[in-house]
């Protein structure tokens, strides 16, 4: 393996070149992929049809987000519909609008179908 910045032969294995320091990159070696890889769920994807029933009917509790894993959201959402009497459902119903538009994967990023 020749380094790509100063072409002297860097033996395998090393991380960086020894005559100028340079870092290389390792063909099939450990280390390129690790931010690449994502632990499989340990549970079926979630129903994006689910999500966006709970969203319809129970969007201003937050219904939907505690089934989708954003409990801190619907935390929020729900405490915005109680504490306001109702009032701030109207404003939670719109937020909760456009979570059913835009959300498409749960809280670990599993999409959900
Ligand atoms: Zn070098």
């Amino acid at each position: 393996m020749k380094c790509y910045q100063c072409n002297n032969e860097v033996p395998a294995g090393y991380p960086q070149c020894p005559f100028c320091g340079a870092p290389q990159q390792q063909m099939g070696g450990q280390g390129i992929n690790v931010n690449v890889y994502q632990a499989a769920p340990n549970y079926p994807p979630k129903s994006r049809m689910t999500y966006i029933l709970l969203a319809l009917f129970l969007g201003g509790l937050g219904i939907h987000n505690f089934y989708a894993g954003y409990s801190g959201k619907g935390i929020a959402q729900l405490l915005i519909s109680c504490l306001t009497c109702g009032f701030g459902a109207i404003a939670v119903f719109i937020w909760v609008i456009i979570e059913m538009c835009t959300v498409d994967k749960d809280a670990n990023g599993v999409p959900m179908t």
